[in-house]
């Protein structure tokens, strides 16, 4: 422990949506002495990291933003219906600018450790630069897609051209002019990337171990009428992302897919592929849920990519596809498919060939060799606890969270992990997170967070932290809320941590439904922050509200998942 070090109130990782929300709250709400510590040079969190080619975010651009100021939405006007990257850093600049929050931020400050310290309750912290920071609160803001997945393919090393991660992606421009690109991967990232890529490459070969759905984003310019309306309509907007189960800002259908017509299904599910967008999977309340249901719209999408594709093997390679539709987070693409009809684009079935390793010059299948100038790996993250085991955390005892998370994370609400003291992590495993439109969950968790620490200053209480039973009656919960839904059916999902080699199978995002967990956050509230335990120095008693007033039967059963 050194004896110099920088003492506040509260310190934040992370300066995206996140950290930038949160340090407003507990600076000028709570008049808290705060920082934010972010190891990228400047804003952005996801954003600024992500800048492959054709990036772009598919929650509809006038629900993908901060909705705690009527002011700040309307002084704000999105430019496309997907905002990119740029945009969204833009917008976060200007938030930031609105509300003075770089004066407490400091960037180039990557985190490596936090200790807890019984004698002072503080968490300690060291910084890659060596530095040491000490406060009261810790607030992690790191994402849950922010830790890249490179593949253990042998030979990489040798490799004497240019390789990339899509989510660490250079910031100055890369050319693919003319140069034989291998693409790995076929998720959300790889789906956007491979016809941005193609327009200039002069081959394009892209790898895909699973074939993948998507639908339309029909991305597009925003009207001055449409950003006068979203102005206009400030609040309506705003009640229809906090009360529905995904954060987004439509409604899902009330009709179950057998209800209707195999004509009215074709006519429903061709209205809404016209539409484009996430919300394709809200055409029926059951596509999520059952089976049968999810055949009919999985059908569907199948057939729209043999329609779009001309060569039959090709098409056929993308359109056999195992797994329900929306059972993995759901891409939205810009020409995808059409991608495939192109001369100098190639698709690799890794089903049909599998890569044996990385040569000097290109990646060595059990069919050929592919000569390569470029590897991108387009093959996603370590999600949702990856960011944090790339810190040494430690709680009370010197226990280590990742000793504590090796079986899976373990949380209550997503917001503490036992024996964690004061550690609250935003959009943590066991919250609704990635299943729900970011900055909806951003917010109220910020909020949450930032009234129970005002509860605890008011009541001066020391420490909050979640009860072992809450968290392990939490855990069941979460298990129970993704068993109802077709998601823990997908063995390969990075839901269930399945894309990282060694990585437990444990379904990590809470599926019942932004707006169930949302009532069940008050409902802790309500009931004197049951589940959590509230320690002062001058009392040791733990607060006197349990498990037992609060009640997760409500939310047991679930019939629209959050997803
Ligand atoms: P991902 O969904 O995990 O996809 C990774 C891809 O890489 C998969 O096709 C995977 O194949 C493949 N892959 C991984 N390791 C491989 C290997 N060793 N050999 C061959 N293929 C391999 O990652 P992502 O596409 O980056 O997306 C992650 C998440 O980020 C998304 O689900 C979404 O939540 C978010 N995202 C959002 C947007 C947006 O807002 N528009 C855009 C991009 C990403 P398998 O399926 O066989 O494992």
């Amino acid at each position: 422990m050194s004896e110099q070090h920088n003492s506040v109130d509260a310190i934040i990782i992370g300066a995206g949506f996140s950290g930038l929300y949160q340090l407003h709250t507990l600076r000028d709400q709570l008049n808290l002495s705060t920082m934010v510590l972010e190891a990228g040079t400047d804003l952005g969190g996801t954003w600024f990291w992500n800048r492959y080619p054709g990036a772009r975010c598919d929650s509809e651009s006038y629900s993908y933003c901060y909705m705690f100021s009527e002011e700040i939405y309307k002084e704000w006007s999105w430019s496309e219906r997907y905002p990119g990257p740029q945009e969204i850093r833009n917008y976060l600049d200007f938030v930031a600018q609105k509300l003075e929050l770089r004066s407490h931020i400091k960037f180039n400050t990557l985190v490596t450790s936090a200790h807890f310290i019984e004698e002072t309750n503080q968490w300690e912290l060291t910084t890659k630069n060596g530095e040491i920071y000490r406060a009261t609160y810790l607030i992690t803001g790191i994402g849950c897609i922010s830790s890249a997945n490179i593949p253990n393919i042998p030979g990489l090393k040798n490799f004497k051209g240019e390789w990339y991660h899509t989510g660490n992606w250079p910031h100055e421009q890369v050319s693919f002019e003319n140069k034989r690109i291998g693409q790995i991967g076929t998720g959300s990232t790889g789906i956007q990337a491979a016809p941005v890529i193609a327009e200039t490459a002069g081959h394009l070969h892209v790898f895909q171990r699973t074939p993948n759905y998507s639908v339309p984003a029909r991305n597009a310019p925003l009207t001055d009428d449409w950003k006068e309306h979203v102005h206009k309509n400030f609040k309506e907007i705003k009640q229809v992302v906090q009360s529905t189960p995904n954060g987004f800002p439509y409604r899902i259908s009330t009709t179950k897919v057998f209800e209707q017509s195999e004509n009215e299904r074709q006519t429903a599910y061709e209205k809404a592929w016209q539409k484009g967008g996430l919300q394709f999977r809200a055409t029926y309340q059951d596509i999520t849920t059952n089976k049968k249901a999810n055949d009919t719209a999985a059908e569907f999408l199948k057939n729209k990519i043999r329609t779009v594709v001309r060569d039959k093997e090709t098409a056929e390679s993308l359109a056999t596809i195992d797994y329900p539709y929306a059972g993995k987070r759901p891409p939205i693409d810009t020409n995808y498919f059409e991608t495939f009809n192109k001369d100098n684009v190639s698709l690799i079935n890794l089903k049909k060939e599998s890569i044996v390793k990385i040569t000097e010059n290109g990646i060595q299948t059990t069919e050929r060799h592919i000569p390569l100038d470029m590897i991108i790996f387009a093959t996603g993250f370590d999600a949702i606890t990856g960011k944090f085991f790339e810190m040494d955390i430690q709680g009370r005892n010197g226990i280590s969270l990742k000793e504590t998370w090796k079986e899976g994370p373990k949380t209550y609400l997503g917001l503490q992990t036992p024996g964690f003291p004061n550690l609250f992590t935003i959009t943590g495993p066991g919250s609704p997170s990635v299943l729900c439109n970011m900055p909806v969950a951003i917010e109220q968790h910020v909020e949450w967070i930032t009234h129970c620490i005002e509860h605890m200053r008011n009541n001066k209480i020391d420490t909050c932290e979640a009860s072992q039973e809450a968290a392990d009656k939490w855990v069941e919960h979460v298990n129970e809320a993704a068993n109802a839904t077709l998601l823990v059916t997908v063995p390969h999902s990075w839901y269930l941590g399945a894309n990282v080699v060694g990585k437990p199978r444990i379904f990590m995002p809470y599926a019942g439904g932004m707006d169930r967990y949302r009532a069940l956050c008050e409902d802790a509230v309500k009931n004197h922050y049951a589940g959590f335990i509230m320690n002062s120095k001058n009392s040791t008693n733990h607060s006197k509200n349990n498990l037992t007033n609060h009640n997760f039967d409500a939310a047991k059963k679930i019939t629209t998942p959050g997803i």
